[in-house]
């Protein structure tokens, strides 16, 4: 049988930890925490689908295994991995070549395991354009968008999208104030060009408390979660919190929660009692994991197969 999540102690006597199972596992998704994560019921769904004799499998790895967990991908005859929860910036220096993208999303969620070399993609800024029309009906780059966590490795990349895709405004906002601070430094030639956008800058970081919020949110359409507040897996500490009340948020506003292990995140209810649409964060999973397929097997992901798996699992 295999084991539900596989430790690098599995990886380095990696016959013995599969003990010959096929399709033999040659895709997993390297986290800590992983065991939430239902990248390998999509990804098993998309490889049995296309006939693809290989199987997806989850990895526990803390950060100071990550250096030799990569390194070994090549002897166990890997197609490749994802990048999860907290090591999408430290695998980007472990990386052989990485592609200019993913450079400037500043992480890969996404290898590809070419011969002894590993080469780094990211797919979470590409995956969460595709996430907001699928669940929205709606473009990033018309909406003045508020990204909570811009800081973190989704958050940055997310922010790099908006710059990319043009988006009217954008707030960076993180608890760590300095982090969003920098980005906003480093994104602001991609917001020059002037538009009209009211009395508000059409980029700047904002501290993570009420009074900016209740500033901000006025001249926001769209907020997106890039934290791991209501994560339940992730600790007692982040189930219980919205970062933003109700009170201040309004119908006209869409969020998103990239977290997805409950359907109901506390910042969601508070969309719900505001009257607002909201949206956990299973769609970027399978926007982001079928662009991933894709770079995998240069083939069309199939879409449909894993977005049913995902609802099953
Ligand atoms: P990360 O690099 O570790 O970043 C974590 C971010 O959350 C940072 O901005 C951090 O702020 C902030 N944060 C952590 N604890 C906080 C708290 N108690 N209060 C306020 N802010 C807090 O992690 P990541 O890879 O960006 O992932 C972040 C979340 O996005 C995870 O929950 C992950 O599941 C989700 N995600 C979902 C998808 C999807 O496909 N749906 C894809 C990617 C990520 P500081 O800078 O102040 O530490």
């Amino acid at each position: 049988m295999p084991k539900d999540v596989y430790t690098l102690a599995d990886l380095r006597d990696w016959p013995a930890a599969t003990g010959g199972e096929t399709p033999a596992v040659r895709l997993a998704v390297f986290g800590d925490p992983v065991a939430h994560s239902r990248s390998p019921q999509m990804h098993n769904a998309a490889l049995q689908s296309c006939g693809i004799a290989a199987a997806y499998g989850r990895l526990h790895i803390p950060h100071e295994e990550l250096a030799e967990a990569l390194r070994l991908l090549p002897d166990r005859d890997f197609i490749g991995a994802n990048i999860t929860i907290p090591h999408k910036a430290a695998a980007m220096a472990l990386m052989h070549e990485v592609d200019p993208k993913a450079r400037r999303a500043g992480g890969v969620n996404t290898v590809v395991v070419e011969g002894r070399k590993l080469i780094g993609f990211s797919t979470d800024g590409p995956g969460l354009v595709r996430a907001i029309r699928d669940v929205f009906g709606v473009d990033l780059r018309d909406l003045r968008v508020m990204v909570l966590g811009a800081g973190g490795g989704a958050g940055r990349a997310i922010a790099v999208q908006c710059a990319i895709e043009g988006c009217e405004r954008l707030v960076l906002v993180n608890r760590t104030f300095e982090r969003a601070q920098s980005l906003a430094a480093e994104l602001a030639p991609s917001f020059r060009e002037t538009r009209v956008t009211g009395p508000m800058m059409r980029l700047e970081a904002a501290p993570w408390e009420d009074a900016a919020f209740a500033r901000q949110l006025p001249h926001i359409d769209h907020i997106i979660k890039a934290t791991p507040l209501g994560m339940a897996s992730a600790g007692p500490e982040f189930r219980r919190v919205s970062p933003i009340s109700a009170s201040l948020l309004r119908p006209h506003h869409l969020v998103y929660d990239t977290v997805y292990t409950q359907g109901r995140t506390p910042l969601l209810l508070a969309a719900t009692a505001a009257g607002a649409r909201g949206s956990d964060g299973l769609s970027m999973l399978l926007h982001q994991g079928a662009l991933s397929f894709e770079i995998w097997f240069g083939r069309t992901a199939p879409l449909e197969v894993m977005r049913e798996a995902l609802k099953g699992a």
